[in-house]
């Protein structure tokens, strides 16, 4: 069912992730409306949009948090679907009900899914109907300390106290022992209350090597489910990824099944519509527990596209416009492979802690199987105000070593000056033999990462880099000379 509905679209966010959607947009012959703040005058969204509304001063809570103010500007305009991106209004269940009331389409799931996955804890219980594996903890939030050394005592330490409302990696404290359990929760529960407005906290076995694999899933408003492959986001830094892959190098073909049968069943529990997340954590066995659902696209949506070949949002859109799936669970590919490394403006050699200035430099690498998803460009300077992430450099290969050799090639070519980025740090990864062999796990930085291998390993760049340079660089040329649709041809050079 195809409808002429959604006309303009008004993207309620900034930065890459409003390009991106932008872009999709005009590819559908959709009108793109950008919303920005003071600090986004000359953003790249704001010049991508057809049409651009000034929201506010730089804070978020006085621009990209203004609900209400972002519901008048696309009644004034006409707009008729909301995207909200990521981050700020995304997971905002009343931000969604406000849309809707106001006769717009908010591009999403509905409200109540989202106020059910966005609370750890309620999540928990909705799935908790079906049986799917959960890391062991408390299914409400703590109140009484006494009840809680109790409970974390039966489940065995090290444990976590979780903030029920946490994101983003945020909210979470590790307790390797009974005897620090009663400040770190003061302190937990204080933390959350300030950070999310909301002090519930709960408890989970900490594992203590696991992997995060998540599966991106599907789901039209007449009933139909989908799952599109696994992610692996197990380098992570602050509990929270820099760089994904997919499909995961450890996942077999029946573990995608159940994972991806599982997501099915979490979605189906919240009456989820649009794209989603399910994420889980996976141990040395390959057993896997729930951990949370995303009710939104997902920062490293891009790897699952090159593998499926989808345009995620594109999809999100057919979704809320009450178009049914295309496609059912067997006709979703898995071609290839796909790395993602979030380009932050942070200094790996000093705690990944951000690192504001000026893109004095700002060169995207070119070529093919290389995406750099992107807010900024030359002379741009970093907001301090919102996430120091710059973009997204994702790379495409036939297989997982062709994918490595691309990302550190692309690289290479990707130069930035005037800050300090997770550049050197990805390039640190790709040529890790734990990352390359595909035997590692979310403590990755913390096991291998140091100053002093940053250092050693941009002293022996030059002579590797320039290797990968010449591969790739041949691999194009032949490819320029063989027959485009004889995709065979060249893939035999890297083997
Ligand atoms: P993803 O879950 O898509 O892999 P992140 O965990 O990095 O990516 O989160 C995406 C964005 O959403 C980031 O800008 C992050 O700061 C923000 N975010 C996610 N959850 C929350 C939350 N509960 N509160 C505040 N910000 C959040
Ligand atoms: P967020 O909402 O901040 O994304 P998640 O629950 O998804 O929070 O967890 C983020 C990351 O924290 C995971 O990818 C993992 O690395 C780590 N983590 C979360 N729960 C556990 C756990 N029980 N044991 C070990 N690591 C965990
Ligand atoms: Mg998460």
């Amino acid at each position: 069912m195809i409808t002429n509905y959604m006309k303009k679209v008004l993207v309620a966010n900034r930065g890459e992730i409003a390009v991106r959607v932008i872009r999709s947009l005009k590819q559908m012959g959709i009108v793109a409306v950008a919303v920005y703040s003071e600090a986004d005058r000359d953003a790249l969204h704001v010049k991508n949009a057809d049409e651009a509304y000034l929201l506010g001063p730089a804070p978020s809570n006085q621009s990209y948090l203004l609900g209400d103010k972002i519901i008048e500007i696309a009644k004034a305009n006409n707009v008729d679907g909301i995207h909200p991106g990521y981050g700020f209004l995304s997971e905002n269940a009343e931000f969604a009900t406000n849309v809707t009331n106001a006769d717009i389409e908010f591009i999403g799931p509905k409200p109540d899914s989202m106020r059910l996955m966005g609370d750890k804890l309620a999540a928990k219980e909705t799935v908790s109907k079906y049986d799917i594996p959960m890391v062991p903890g408390t299914d409400s939030a703590l109140v009484d300390i006494e009840e809680g050394i109790e409970v974390a005592k039966l489940i065995g330490f090290p444990i976590l106290i979780k903030a029920s409302a946490g994101g983003g990696g945020k909210g979470m404290r590790i307790v390797e022992k009974e005897e620090d359990f009663r400040e770190q929760l003061k302190m937990a529960i204080n933390e959350a209350k300030s950070a999310f407005g909301n002090g519930a906290v709960f408890i989970e076995k900490y594992i203590t090597s696991p992997r995060h694999i998540e599966i991106q899933i599907l789901a039209d408003k007449h009933g139909n489910y989908i799952y599109l492959n696994e992610r692996e986001c197990s380098i992570q830094r602050r509990h929270q990824k820099v760089i994904e892959e997919a499909p995961s190098a450890i996942v077999t073909p029946e573990i995608r099944k159940k994972l991806g049968e599982a997501a099915v069943y979490v979605a189906k529990s919240c009456d989820y519509i649009g794209a989603g997340t399910v994420e889980f954590l996976m141990d040395e066995k390959l057993n896997f527990y729930f951990l949370e659902m995303n009710t939104r696209l997902q920062v490293e949506h891009p790897v699952t596209e090159y593998i499926t070949g989808l345009d995620l949002v594109e999809e999100q859109i057919r979704v809320a416009r009450g178009e049914t799936l295309r496609f059912n669970q067997k006709d979703i590919a898995l071609n290839g492979h796909s790395i993602e490394l979030r380009v932050y403006a942070e200094d790996p050699e000093n705690n990944f802690l951000p690192s504001i200035g000026t893109l004095e430099t700002y060169v995207e690498p070119k070529g093919d199987n290389i995406r750099v998803d992107s807010g900024f460009e030359q002379g741009m300077e970093v907001p301090i105000y919102y996430d120091p992430m710059l973009s997204k450099l994702i790379v495409y290969g036939n297989d997982r070593i062709e994918a490595i050799n691309t990302m550190l090639y692309a690289i290479r070519k990707y130069k930035i000056k005037g800050l300090k980025t997770t550049l050197d740090f990805g390039e640190f990864v790709m040529k890790h033999n734990a990352f390359v062999s595909g035997d590692f796990d979310t403590n990755f930085v913390k096991e291998y990462f140091t100053k002093e291998a940053i250092k050693e390993n941009i002293q022996e760049e030059s002579t590797v880099a320039a290797l990968f340079a010449v591969k790739h660089y041949m691999k194009n040329q032949k490819k320029i000379i063989e027959p485009l649709h004889d995709h065979g041809a060249w893939c035999g050079l890297n083997d």
